[in-house]
């Protein structure tokens, strides 16, 4: 009967969208605020979210926290045109705010340093998928290969006198999806600094980001959801710092027997089957662990290991291959407790090693 009950709660939150990660202590109780603790449900940019903040202006840092996710999930939103995105996307240029614009450059940063593998300018293909209104098909023969053609960042140019961006190809558009919620939790942690917080996490659908510490002063203790449904791959303990994943199983639909994935491979423009089931990338900074994860899902296991090596001061992951194994990179080593021991190796600077080895 748990069990079932147990099932039932985990298909709840695969319905209502992304939740890869939990937050582990859960003596959660709604909206409440007692004893500096205050908590709130949101739902907001298409996920259900959790603010959770310990300090003496709590109420306040969230009802703020709470007004800044609304504001950017309007003008973020690539299909909105009240927002400063679909503003871009419909006249194909436009004056943006500085934080759009400081977005869609992080968002250039993730493509380069990707190889690509990153990139924002997937948004036609989502649509040609359905992913934007819900309503999915399998696009015809052909119409993703001429799509693929139109998402050449060069063409997205910055005027440097007037700040103007601009699309040269008038095909092109722009999709945050792959890091507005990190933009958005590392915003978060802004405004539960502002406020003079000691303590706190929000959870935006399943990617987590903590501030500080707990109450008791223990780090964060941050549970990864296994990508079959049930259970974790394992729970990882840390302070001040987003731990982020994508996965396949995040949303889908099936048509024919076969499943089709919102994490498109920009080479093809199809959903990118790279060997992983899940990346979780933890990291100080937000939009970065957020971009890396979508980027890390399509590159597969030896580029992101390379990836790994060149920017191991920046960022650490957690890869779970199809094949069931964990590969953890040896920055989170003393502070990731995985489910189950075997199966789990640790990429250093150089090689990989079983963890259980001597
Ligand atoms: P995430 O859940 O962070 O992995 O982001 C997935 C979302 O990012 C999708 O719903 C799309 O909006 C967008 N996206 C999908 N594939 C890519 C890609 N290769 N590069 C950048 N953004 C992508
Ligand atoms: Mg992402």
């Amino acid at each position: 009967m748990l069990r079932r009950i147990f099932a039932f709660l985990i298909s709840l939150i695969m319905i209502a969208g992304m939740a890869s990660c939990e937050i582990m202590p859960s003596h959660y109780n709604g909206k409440s605020e007692n004893n500096g603790t205050a908590q709130r449900d949101i739902f907001a940019m298409d996920t259900y979210m959790t603010l959770t903040a310990y300090g003496d202006r709590t109420e306040e840092a969230i009802d703020r926290a709470e007004e800044k996710i609304r504001e950017l999930d309007t003008k973020f939103s690539a299909g909105n045109p009240d927002g400063e995105i679909g503003k871009l996307n419909v006249r194909k240029q436009a004056v943006l705010s500085d934080e759009s614009k400081y977005v869609i450059e992080y968002a250039r940063k993730i493509w380069d340093m990707t190889d690509g593998a990153f990139n924002p300018l997937i948004y036609p293909i989502m649509k040609e998928w359905g992913f934007d209104t819900k309503e999915y098909h399998v696009p015809e023969e052909g119409r993703l290969e001429e799509l693929v053609g139109h998402m050449d960042m060069g063409k997205l140019v910055t005027d440097k006198v007037t700040g103007e961006i601009s699309f040269i190809d008038k095909a092109m558009e722009i999709d945050m999806g792959g890091i507005a919620k990190g933009y958005t939790s590392d915003s978060i942690m802004e405004i539960y600094r502002e406020y003079g917080l000691t303590g706190g996490i929000v959870s935006l659908g399943g990617n987590v980001q903590a501030f500080g510490k707990k109450p008791d002063g223990d780090a964060w203790r941050v549970g990864i959801q296994h990508p079959d449904g049930e259970g974790q791959l394992g729970i990882i303990n840390v302070e001040d710092k987003a731990v982020i994943t994508s996965g396949g199983y995040e949303r889908y639909f099936e048509e024919g027997g076969t499943r089709y994935h919102h994490i498109i491979d920009p080479a093809t423009g199809y959903p990118a089957h790279a060997g992983l089931a899940s990346v979780t990338i933890v990291s100080g900074s937000g939009i970065l662990a957020d971009g890396l994860s979508t980027a890390v899902y399509v590159m597969g296991y030896d580029k992101a290991v390379k990836l790994w090596r060149e920017h191991s001061g920046e960022f650490d992951m957690i890869l779970y291959t199809d094949d069931g194994k964990q590969y953890i990179t040896e920055g989170i080593e003393d502070i990731y407790e995985p489910a189950d021991n075997d199966n789990v190796y640790v990429i250093r600077a150089w090689g990989t090693v079983h963890s259980n080895s001597p």
